[in-house]
């Protein structure tokens, strides 16, 4: 019988983040100032994060040491398990082997503890107070909040409101690792009264609540601003899941053909898929890493490789990703996580060049395969994991179709147990799946045209 869950001992966990910068062929382009389409060094962004995070976001350095303290938190949930998804193969009669890596297992649920405890660790040695942060859904300030109370660090959360109201049980878990939750658009800030003030009726935004947290961040020298994804240091960070990963496929003497992930800002697909990519940039070995976007918000396969505003205000720095342009709102999918308007720089520069691959899927399609997940697998499925297992099976049925065994690993990057009214409404057959048009995304695109520094018009 083969081994079901492959698990390693706590004193094999690794030792080092990889940053993946060190082996691009081509290096990302550099972040610019809106103002003067220069790029911005380091220093434009000690307002908002401790220097260390700093030069892990500027670092072209191969490995990066996982301090101490981290690694003794990390312990608390890590390593996370390897399974072979055994029960899952044999209801699709798939020769095909495959895996997922469960990052569900986190206190919060989700990979993205991952960061959080890396990042409330670099701000409490540099004497942060408190953290702002925003979160859509609600994972990424659950994690947050649970690390910021490990490390002795306030923290205040700008969640998107419609997921405040929609979602009271995430706010309960924040308040009660101790955080305060505000529904965005709030009084509090500028940005927020703004938005208030044009449209009463709003339901807030992922990058109306960034420009809250990041006012008042940069208003008091003791607070500091976190992101839950997309920058450099938080895909760093994230390298952990694939670095485990790949020690345990040498313990289960397989390797995958084909990894795939969810992607909304990119960083749990960074952090299964970066440490196998460095095999084939260093050594030509195979595999395809496929990202999986929703269909509703698609700006790996539909969007174009831009500068843009990583937020709604144009508070950031202009970023070269692939972006629907910092305007565009999603359609109110499921999968909260995945409705972020731009990808990662380092995942676009890899797709830009061919060395990563992009799916979109809407999400029917995503809550099926996560049902016949959560019928052999038994574990429920967070809606943006959905759209891993959903390419997973695809990728499976296309080699039973051709007559080829495959090795497929999937990041199962979280658990379901808090989104059960989306399962409730699939399970009633309620349900959209939004289409949306050319000209749409063709104007959201023309809104940014103007940002373009010459380079690159
Ligand atoms: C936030 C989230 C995602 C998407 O974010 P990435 O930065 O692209 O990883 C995917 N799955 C879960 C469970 C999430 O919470």
């Amino acid at each position: 019988m083969t081994q079901k869950k492959i698990y390693l001992a706590e004193d094999q966990m690794p030792e080092f983040w990889y940053n993946i910068v060190a082996d691009m062929p081509n290096k990302p382009l550099p972040p610019l100032h809106p103002a003067t389409g220069e790029p911005i060094g380091p220093d434009a962004l000690s307002p908002l994060f401790p220097m260390e995070l700093i030069m892990q976001e500027v670092s072209q350095e191969r490995f990066i040491e996982i301090p101490e303290a981290v690694r003794e938190k990390y312990l608390l949930y890590r390593p996370s398990p390897l399974i072979r998804a055994t029960e899952l193969e044999k209801a699709m009669k798939t020769n095909s082997r495959i895996y997922y890596k469960y990052e569900g297992v986190s206190p919060s649920g989700s990979h993205k503890t991952n960061t959080a405890i890396a990042q409330a660790y670099y701000n409490a040695v540099s004497g942060t107070k408190k953290i702002t942060t925003e979160t859509g859904a609600g994972q990424w300030g659950s994690a947050l909040s649970y690390a910021c109370n490990l490390f002795g660090i306030e923290c205040e959360v700008y969640m998107v409101k419609v997921s405040y109201n929609q979602k009271p049980y995430r706010k309960i878990m924040m308040n009660t690792y101790g955080a305060s939750v505000f529904a965005s658009p709030s009084e509090r800030t500028a940005a927020g009264r703004k938005v208030m003030l044009n449209h009463p009726e709003s339901n807030g935004s992922l990058g109306t609540a960034i420009s809250e947290a990041m006012e008042m961040a940069v208003s008091d020298p003791d607070t500091k601003y976190a992101l839950g994804s997309v920058l450099n240091h938080v895909l760093l960070h994230q390298t952990i899941i694939g670095e485990e990963a790949l020690l345990q496929f040498d313990m289960a003497d397989d390797y995958p053909d084909i990894v795939i992930a969810p992607l909304g800002g990119g960083s749990n697909f960074a952090g299964l898929a970066f440490p196998f990519l460095r095999n084939k940039l260093q050594s030509n070995s195979d595999i395809r890493a496929i990202a999986v976007e929703a269909a509703s918000c698609p700006k790996l396969t539909r969007g174009k490789f831009m500068y843009d505003f990583g937020d709604t205000e144009g508070l950031t720095p202009l970023l070269p990703m692939y972006t629907l342009g910092h305007n565009f709102e999603s359609a109110p999918i499921h999968a909260g996580g995945l409705r972020y308007h731009g990808a990662s720089v380092l995942v676009s520069q890899l797709l830009n060049d061919g060395l990563v691959e992009a799916s979109a899927l809407t999400q029917n399609e995503c809550f099926s395969a996560g049902q016949l997940f959560a019928k052999t697998e038994g574990i429920m499925p967070a809606p943006e994991s959905n759209h891993a297992i959903a390419q997973a099976i695809r990728e499976a049925k296309a080699c039973d179709e051709k007559g080829e065994i495959k090795t497929i690993l999937f990041n199962l990057s979280g658990h379901g147990f808090m989104d059960m009214a989306s399962y409730g409404d699939y399970n009633a057959g309620k349900l959209a799946d939004h289409t949306l048009s050319q000209e749409e995304i063709a104007h959201y695109l023309s809104e940014i045209q103007a940002l373009q520094p010459q380079l690159m018009a």
